[in-house]
């Protein structure tokens, strides 16, 4: 099996197949994203990807109960080729969960009927990355997309039977924005109501091109007490009921997770207790 530079997977992914169906992120300009600067976007041959494949089954068989199809965004693929895919790997591998990466963008430029066939061929579940549903920090990042137009991408998914898994980052609107940030961030995801949402922590590289707000002290970042009063706003916010919440990840000050709406008032008392007592977690033990 072929693997073209560095591979990105979602945390709940470590145990799965991954198999690059595209190299690269499309889009590939969010401000603070490094993880496919170094490649090119292209999607790879439709013989390569089932090869690929093939190796896996002879060598894996009845092993494998988990398929993620990296790299940012399967869903460039033309409908009629994913639906080969798909069936290559359901006759294969039936039993296996198929997830992937999905940039709102790619979503609406299907149709839902597209949609609903790639659901109903298998790919269950799509990690999309919203970031924020504050409008203008969407435009400072450079998401490519607006606040509605991911709201509408995400509805979309759902209608066509998905599971979606949605992303949102504390700390991208800095302290200038962080109330609109949380705000618009929690209506969005009341408008999905995606299955999950996780929400991490601005953490970032050296080379990512939002440095350069950073250093000029256009953006300034967020200190813990900071990220608890964004999460805080968003929480007393947010109406979603049956979403799984998780706020778990190393790049999170405070670890959290719950179900919304039911775990509102616990995450809320954790948040609190916390702050009161400064029981952040160390810089030195947060990490991507
Ligand atoms: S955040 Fe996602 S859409 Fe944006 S550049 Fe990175 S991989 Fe591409």
């Amino acid at each position: 099996m072929r693997y073209d530079g560095m591979i990105y997977r979602p945390p709940s992914e470590a145990r799965s197949l991954i198999v690059q169906v595209t190299v690269g992120c499309a889009h590939n300009a969010c401000t603070f994203c490094t993880m496919y600067k170094d490649k090119k976007f292209y999607i790879r041959p439709k013989e390569e990807i089932l090869a690929d494949f093939e190796e896996a089954y002879e060598r894996y068989k009845g092993a494998i109960d988990r398929i993620f199809l990296a790299d940012g965004d399967a869903l460039t693929i033309p409908t009629e080729d994913m639906l080969e895919i798909l069936a290559f790997i359901k006759e294969r591998f039936p039993h296996a969960r198929i997830t992937s990466y999905g940039a709102p963008k790619d979503v609406l430029n299907k149709t839902p009927q597209e949609l609903k066939a790639i659901a109903d061929a298998g790919l269950s579940m799509i990690y999309m990355g919203a970031e924020s549903g504050d409008d203008e920090v969407l435009r400072r990042i450079c998401k490519g997309v607006t606040a509605n137009e991911i709201v509408r991408a995400g509805q979309l998914l759902k209608e066509a039977g998905f599971q979606l898994s949605l992303t949102l980052i504390s700390g991208l609107g800095g302290r200038e924005r962080r109330k609109e940030h949380a705000i618009c961030s929690a209506k969005l995801v009341t408008k999905i109501k995606p299955d999950y949402l996780g929400f991490l922590t601005l953490m970032l590289d050296d080379a990512a091109p939002i440095m350069k707000s950073i250093r000029e002290g256009t953006l300034k970042l967020l200190k813990p007490d900071d990220v608890v009063e964004e999460m805080l706003l968003f929480l007393n916010e947010v109406d979603s009921d049956g979403t799984v919440f998780r706020a778990n990840h190393a790049s999170n000050y405070v670890p959290l997770k719950g179900t919304l709406n039911a775990d509102k008032k616990s995450l809320i008392d954790l948040l609190k207790k916390v702050r009161k007592e400064n029981g952040y977690r160390p810089e030195s033990f947060r990490a991507l």
